[in-house]
C-alpha cells in the first residue's frame, strides 16, 4: 500500500477513539494533536525496512541495512513489536498524562494499523504474528488488491479520503462549537 493511502486509512480509523471520547477532549487539544503526529508517523514507520518507501528514501542508509539484515515486511512489520510500548504508554498516559506517552501510543497504534492495511493488499503481511502465528491473512488473496494500482488509487484512496475528511469536518465542529 502508497504511503498516502496508508495515512488517510490510518487517520480514519485513528479518529474514531476521538469521537468515542469527544466530551472528554474537548479541552484537551493539545493531546489530540500530539496523538495524530504519532499516528502519522507511526503509520509511515514500518515501511522504513523497504528502501524504495517514501520513509525508506529519506533514510537510505538505515532502510537498507534493515532491508538486507531482517528483509522486507518482516520485524517492523510485527504486532508484537509494538504492543508492549502500546500497553506500557496507555499504562503511564493514564498515570502520569504526560503528553510523550500520548505520542508513543499514536505511533504504536499508527504502525499496527499499517500491518493491518497492507495484509489488504496482494502480497499480505504473513510475518504481522510472528512466532505465535506462522501465516497471518485477513482477507483472501482475490479479495486483495495491488499496490499503486487502479483499485487503490482510483477507488480505496478516495473513498477513504472522503470519509476522512467528514471525520475531521465533524471533529472540528464539535471543538469549535461545543
Ligand atoms: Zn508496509
Amino acid at each position: 500500500m502508497t504511503a498516502k493511502s496508508h495515512l488517510t486509512t490510518t487517520l480514519v480509523v485513528g479518529f474514531i477513539p476521538l469521537f468515542i471520547f469527544k466530551n472528554d477532549l474537548i479541552h484537551l487539544v493539545d493531546y489530540v494533536a500530539v496523538y495524530l503526529i504519532g499516528l502519522t508517523t507511526g503509520t509511515l514507520f514500518p515501511d522504513i525496512d523497504e528502501s524504495r518507501s517514501s520513509i525508506g528514501r529519506k533514510v537510505p542508509l538505515i532502510s537498507g541495512f534493515i532491508n538486507k539484515t531482517v528483509g522486507h515486511r518482516n520485524l517492523t512489520h510485527n504486532i508484537f513489536l509494538y504492543i508492549p510500548f502500546m500497553i506500557y504508554a496507555y499504562y503511564m498516559g493514564t498515570q502520569t498524562y504526560k503528553l510523550e506517552y500520548i505520542l508513543i501510543l499514536g505511533f504504536c497504534f499508527g504502525a499496527i494499523l499499517h500491518i493491518l492495511e497492507d495484509c489488504l493488499t496482494n502480497s499480505g503481511v504473513s510475518n504481522a504474528m510472528k512466532p505465535l502465528l506462522s501465516n497471518f491473512v485477513i482477507l483472501g488473496k482475490k479479495y486483495r488488491f495491488k499496490t499503486n494500482e487502479r483499485f487503490e488509487n482510483y477507488v480505496f484512496y478516495p473513498i477513504v479520503s472522503l470519509i476522512l475528511i467528514v471525520e475531521i469536518d465533524l471533529f472540528v465542529h464539535f471543538i469549535l462549537f461545543n
